[in-house]
């Protein structure tokens, strides 16, 4: 089968519903239309796409969007370890099929340094010692083109949530608790509704709980390659957390960045402590 027949797939946006994507937390969303910024605003997982084929490429990442994903999207091995290398991802999904280096040799490497990255590699090589040659490299799972969108995401989230830890897919600090699989967040047993980018900066802080996170690493969470990144934008969104989650939930620690305070605090910057 060649890459290009599933090209039509992949760009239809009919075959995907946007809806089934979208967060509960994102109480800011309009129910029934999902225009372009609001759209934007979604972005919280962050996906590795490695792709050479640009049209087939276009639509995958179109999907990805549509499905509140943050994704970057690379067309050659090289550029695809140099991403790995350099960002925290969420999950790839990769080629195998690459000019400068193949898929393998990427996934092989990122293997080697020990890298529990979600890998789901989609390529047109359909044969049962292909399957098993990527699956023996450190795939996650594989789908072969051509695919259905839909599919790829129901793979992609089940990679996502086995990635979080079946154990332990809960993450937790000073009475906030964020579940990745559902995206609810609570504050001692209440919802607590969060934007999409308070969501994943409080997101962040959690995963690397008691690890002071630099305004830059916070970016890098928040926005894919290219996006418009304000200047005081982590600010404003640490602001809005403190707000909802206590002012001592999240310490500044000055001229580095930001880590979890010890406690939740206070229910606004400015009011007065409850009880
Ligand atoms: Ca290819």
């Amino acid at each position: 089968m060649t890459e290009s027949s599933s090209q039509g797939l992949a760009a239809d946006p009919g075959n995907i519903d946007p809806m089934s994507f979208s967060g509960e937390y994102l109480a800011e969303r309009p129910p029934m239309a999902v225009p372009a910024k609001q759209n934007e605003e979604a972005k919280q997982l962050r996906i590795l796409l490695v792709e050479d084929d640009a049209l087939l490429g276009d639509g995958i990442r179109a999907g990805l969007k549509l499905a509140d994903y943050a994704a970057d999207w690379v067309r050659d091995g090289e550029t695809a370890r140099l991403a790995l290398a350099d960002h925290d991802y969420d999950a790839c999904v990769l080629d195998l099929g690459l000019p400068k280096k193949d898929g393998l040799a990427v996934l092989k490497e990122l293997r080697a340094r020990g890298s529990t990255l979600p890998v789901l590699i989609l390529t047109a090589r359909d044969t049962h010692a292909d399957k098993i040659g990527g699956l023996d490299a450190g795939a996650d799972d594989y789908l072969t083109k051509p695919f259905d969108l839909g599919e790829l995401q129901a793979r992609l989230r089940a990679l996502i949530r086995r990635a979080a830890g079946a154990a332990t897919p809960t993450l937790e600090h000073a009475g906030v608790r964020l579940d990745p699989a559902s995206k609810r967040v609570t504050r001692d047993g209440q919802p607590v509704t969060l934007s999409a980018r308070e969501y994943a900066l409080l997101r962040d802080l959690l995963t690397h709980k008691s690890q002071l996170r630099t305004r830059a690493q916070l970016e890098d969470s928040l926005y894919a390659w290219g996006a418009e990144v304000e200047s005081n934008t982590v600010e404003v969104y640490i602001h809005h957390l403190r707000k909802k989650l206590g002012s001592e939930f999240i310490r500044t620690v000055r001229g580095f960045g930001y880590q979890l305070g010890e406690k939740a605090g206070r229910e606004t910057d400015d009011g007065e402590a409850p009880g």
